[in-house]
C-alpha cells in the first residue's frame, strides 16, 4: 500500500497525531478496523463522500473505503545525518515511505519543552530539511564517482542517470530540496529520480499543530509556515493534535457537536488524510453493486488493466475491457442501468487511462 511518514522534531505532537489517526472513526470504518501492520504504522480509511452517494443509488449493503498508511517516524534531532539520536534509523524509515507529513509545533506551552528552546516552526522545518538534504548530498556524492566512470565508458543506464544525479546534486549544494525538480521533470527522468530514492525528492505536506483556540483560525506561526510552503509549492494543514485526540474517542454525533462548538466543520484528520492521499498522487475509482460499493486506489496515470490488478492479479492478466461510467453520470442519471441506456457506459480497453471517480466493471478471462 501507499505510505505517508510523519516526521518532525521531538515534542511537536507527532505521536499525539498518530494515535488520534489510528483511533479515529474513519480508521475504524466499515470492514476495516484500524490495524497495526507493524509498530508505528497504521492504516486509515480515506473519507470520501462519493461512496455514500454511489452506495445509495446502487442499494449496496456495505460501503468499503480505500485506505492509506501512516508511519510515525520518531527520532529526528539536529545532527541526524551525522548519526545523532536515532539518526540513521530515522533516515532509513523515511526512505521507505512515499510521502512526508512534516509536523511543526505552532502552539505555545511552557510546560512542554521545545528542543531548541523557542517556538519557530519555519526554523524547525529548516532544521529537519537540512538534515535530509545533508543525507541526500552525502548519498549522491558517494554514487556520483562510480556513475561518472560508467557513463564515460558508455554504460547506457549510467548515461541516463548521470544528468539527473547532477541536477539533484547542484540543487542540494545550493541548499534546495530535490523536490524542486519535480515541477517540470520529464516522465523518464521522474522514473530515474524515484530510483535514486532521495529523501528530499518525496512530496511533503506541512502540518501546523496549534492550540485548541487557534484550530479554526490559525495564528502568526501558521501564517509563516503557509508562506514558506507556498514558496515550495507545498500544502499546509492546520490542525490541533490535542483536539483530534479527543474527537477521535467520541461517537460521531458528539464529535460533530464538539467540533462545531470550536468553529470546525469536520475533523482535521479527515482533511489530513485527504491531503495525504493527494500528496501521493493517487486517484480513486469505484466498484458498485448490491453487495458493496467500494473505493480502490490507483496512481494517477494508471491504465485500466493496472486498475483491475488492484482488485486481483487475475483481473489484470485476463483483462478484456472495462465498462466505465464517470461518477457524475452515475449520480446524475441514477445508476448503472440508466447510464447504459443513456449511452454513458463506455467500453474501455487496455490503453484507457483511469479517471478519478470512474465507476468500473471489469470483463476478464480466467
Ligand atoms: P512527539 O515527540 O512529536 O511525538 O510529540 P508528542 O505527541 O509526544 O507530544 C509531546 C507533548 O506535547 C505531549 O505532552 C503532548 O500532550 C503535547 N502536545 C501535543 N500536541 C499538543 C497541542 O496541540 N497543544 C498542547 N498544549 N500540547 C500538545
Amino acid at each position: 500500500g501507499f505510505r505517508c511518514g510523519i516526521v518532525g522534531l521531538p515534542n511537536v505532537g507527532k505521536s499525539t497525531l498518530f494515535n488520534a489517526l489510528t483511533r479515529t472513526a474513519a480508521a475504524q470504518a466499515a470492514n476495516y478496523p484500524f490495524c497495526t501492520i507493524e509498530p508505528n504504522t497504521g492504516e486509515v480509511a480515506v473519507p470520501d463522500k462519493r461512496l455514500d452517494q454511489i452506495a445509495g443509488i446502487a442499494k449496496s449493503k456495505e460501503i468499503v473505503p480505500t485506505r492509506i498508511s501512516f508511519v510515525d517516524i520518531a527520532g529526528l534531532v539536529r545532527g541526524a545525518s551525522k548519526g545523532e539520536g536515532l539518526g540513521n534509523q530515522f533516515l532509513a524509515n523515511i526512505r521507505e515511505v512515499d510521502a512526508v507529513v512534516h509536523v511543526l509545533r505552532c502552539f505555545e506551552d511552557d510546560d512542554i519543552t521545545h528542543v531548541e528552546g523557542r517556538i519557530d516552526p519555519v526554523a524547525d522545518a529548516e532544521t529537519v530539511e537540512t538534515e535530509l538534504m545533508l543525507s541526500d548530498l552525502e548519498s549522491l556524492e558517494r554514487r556520483l564517482l562510480q556513475t561518472r566512470k560508467r557513463a564515460a565508458s558508455k554504460d547506457k543506464e549510467s548515461m541516463a542517470v548521470l544528468p539527473v544525479m547532477e541536477q539533484a546534486t547542484t540543487l542540494l549544494q545550493d541548499g534546495k530540496p530535490v523536490r524542486v525538480m519535480l515541477k517540470d521533470i520529464a516522465p523518464e527522468d521522474l522514473v530515474i529520480l524515484k530510483g535514486l530514492n532521495l529523501l528530499t525528492s518525496k512530496p511533503v505536506l506541512y502540518v501546523c499543530n496549534v492550540a485548541e483556540g487557534d484550530a479554526a483560525t490559525g495564528n502568526e506561526h501558521t501564517k509563516a509556515v503557509e508562506a514558506m510552503a507556498a514558496e515550495q509549492g507545498a500544502r499546509t494543514v492546520v490542525i490541533s493534535a490535542a483536539i483530534e485526540a479527543e474527537v477521535a474517542q467520541l461517537p460521531d454525533a458528539d464529535a460533530r457537536e464538539f467540533l462545531s462548538d470550536l468553529g470546525l466543520e469536520e475533523p482535521g484528520l479527515d482533511r489530513l488524510i485527504r491531503e495525504g492521499y493527494g500528496l501521493l498522487n493517487l486517484i480513486t475509482y469505484f466498484t458498485a453493486g448490491p453487495k458493496e460499493t467500494r473505493a480502490w486506489t490507483v496512481r494517477k496515470g494508471a491504465k485500466a488493466p493496472e486498475a483491475a490488478g488492484v482488485i486481483h492479479t487475475d483481473f489484470e492478466r485476463g483483462f478484456i475491457r472495462a465498462q466505465t461510467i464517470a461518477f457524475k453520470d452515475f449520480v446524475e442519471l441514477g445508476g448503472e442501468v440508466a447510464a447504459r441506456d443513456a449511452g454513458k457506459a463506455r467500453d474501455e480497453g487496455k490503453e484507457y487511462v483511469v479517471q478519478d471517480g470512474d465507476v468500473m466493471l471489469f470483463k476478464f478471462n480466467v
